[in-house]
């Protein structure tokens, strides 16, 4: 597993992504599409200002092999000790048929249990192929309706706003002149329900206590000897939001179809192919875990009366409202300034006309340097709440949806945060020069963002 972060940033409170490449061993984009982004993100760390951003936010664990066997073999299932073939997505502990107890019989199954139980993973991917669609929960068979013309349909999660919306941007991610769409939605009504798969059980395992839907131990018959403590103990936060992501019709594209290095983000071009979309699928699923502000210091100042402070918004979709609050020298209380309000905001890595921009009203003294204190307030995405029937009736359980739609959230697990307490920046301004020759510059931009980044 390759564990891909910026761990000498100051911000402790990473949100863990997973990224499962190959489950089914004949299924091959995906550890092709895996291995291709763990050299994209290192390569163009430090030199790609979204990449070095993104892993300043993010801890990425990325298992380009859940099957190797299975991909040695290019066969579906893995072979496991006892001579039998086992289907590593239903072998999961949720949603079992008539109480079928032989779970985690495989040694993908129980390796990407344990990957859940030692990190605090807040969304996901999986990767697999022969057809192509994006899909979320429900996608098991205890979560259906049926219609009059027996026809089979999921119910709605209590996040199913969110796994929607966020499905539609991964849909625009993907879509490129020269393939054709791919659909997102629920897994029982773009291909139909399983059970004991993965993303109902990352999802749904922990908390959903619908009939037929936990499962609280498993007898299998492989690789003894087997102890339920050592996986059904301490999963109770286990609440991802995970996307199985069908990415070609063709199991095993050739390699001419994967397109080219260079500018993965032009869709319409001669490079792009199998490999640049998804990474852009990806690396636009990582950014959206959770929203986050990215300070650009300004390189000019037009006078120094004022000091113009410039940020954008990443990682959501729209903006319901933002303001800044800042602390000027001297002051004993925060002001509040509102930038924006009413949903008029459009938040997205690459839409670079979201510069959001407060001209601060303190002079900067000649021959000497303040300090600023400030933090953007926002509500980000807040349609995600607009569920109609959610099954159970209960709701949001994500984190992605709590970061999003709960005020000051956080969460600790395994001694790591999660949390939306708006982020303290501290911003050094020395003036020097004299007349009209008047120069400011930041005080050593790398150390000093993010410096003072505490809560109230
Ligand atoms: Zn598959």
């Amino acid at each position: 597993m390759a564990n891909l972060t910026d761990s000498n940033f100051v911000n402790k409170n990473k949100p863990q992504v997973y990224f499962s490449g190959t489950v089914h061993g004949n299924e091959r984009l995906g550890a092709n599409v895996a291995t291709y982004l763990i050299e994209y993100l290192v390569t163009n760390y430090g030199t790609d200002p979204f990449v070095t951003q993104l892993l300043r936010e993010r801890e990425l664990l990325i298992t380009p092999f859940v099957n190797p066997q299975g991909y040695y073999a290019n066969r579906r299932e893995e072979l496991t000790d006892i001579g039998q073939y086992y289907d590593i997505n239903r072998d999961f502990p949720y949603n079992r048929q008539d109480g079928d107890t032989r779970c985690l019989s495989t040694v993908g199954a129980r390796a990407t249990v344990q990957i859940f139980r030692n990190n605090f993973i807040v969304g996901a991917l999986t990767f697999h192929a022969g057809m192509e669609i994006i899909g979320y929960p429900w996608g098991s068979f205890n979560h259906i309706s049926v219609s009059e013309s027996n026809e089979i349909t999921a119910t709605e999660t209590p996040d199913n706003q969110m796994f929607a919306r966020i499905g539609g941007a991964l849909q625009d991610q993907v879509h490129s002149s020269r393939f054709k769409d791919i659909p997102s939605g629920e897994m029982t009504d773009l291909i139909y329900p399983c059970y004991g798969s993965l993303d109902d059980w990352a999802y749904g395992s922990s908390w959903d206590t619908s009939q037929n839907s936990r499962v609280f131990e498993c007898s299998p018959l492989t690789y003894p000897p087997f102890r339920n403590e050592d996986y059904f103990t301490d999963v109770d936060y286990i609440r991802t939001s995970l996307y199985i992501v069908e990415a070609s019709d063709n199991k095993d594209p050739p390699s001419s179809e994967f397109g080219s290095r260079g500018d993965i983000f032009c869709h319409d071009c001669n490079s792009d192919g199998w490999i640049p979309r998804h990474l852009r699928l990806s690396l636009s699923y990582f950014d959206l875990i959770q929203p986050y502000p990215v300070y650009d210091f300004p390189e000019y100042f037009t006078d120094y009366e004022s000091i113009l402070l410039t940020w954008r918004l990443n990682g959501c979709l729209t903006i319901n409202y933002m303001a800044i609050e800042y602390l000027l020298p001297g002051a004993s209380s925060y002001h509040r300034e509102p930038i924006l309000q009413n949903g008029l905001g459009y938040c997205n890595w690459q839409n670079e006309q979201t510069v959001f921009e407060y001209d601060l009203p303190v002079e900067v003294p000649m021959n000497s340097e303040i300090e600023i204190l400030f933090r953007i307030i926002f509500r980000a995405d807040q349609d995600f709440a607009n569920q109609e029937h959610p099954d159970p009736d209960m709701s949001q359980v994500t984190y992605i949806n709590n970061l999003r739609l709960v005020e000051n959230y956080s969460e600790e697990v395994h001694g790591r945060t999660i949390s939306n307490v708006p982020r303290l920046y501290s911003v050094i301004v020395r003036r020097t020069g004299s007349g009209n020759n008047v120069n400011f510059a930041e005080i050593d931009p790398e150390t000093n963002r993010y410096i003072n980044q505490f809560s109230e």
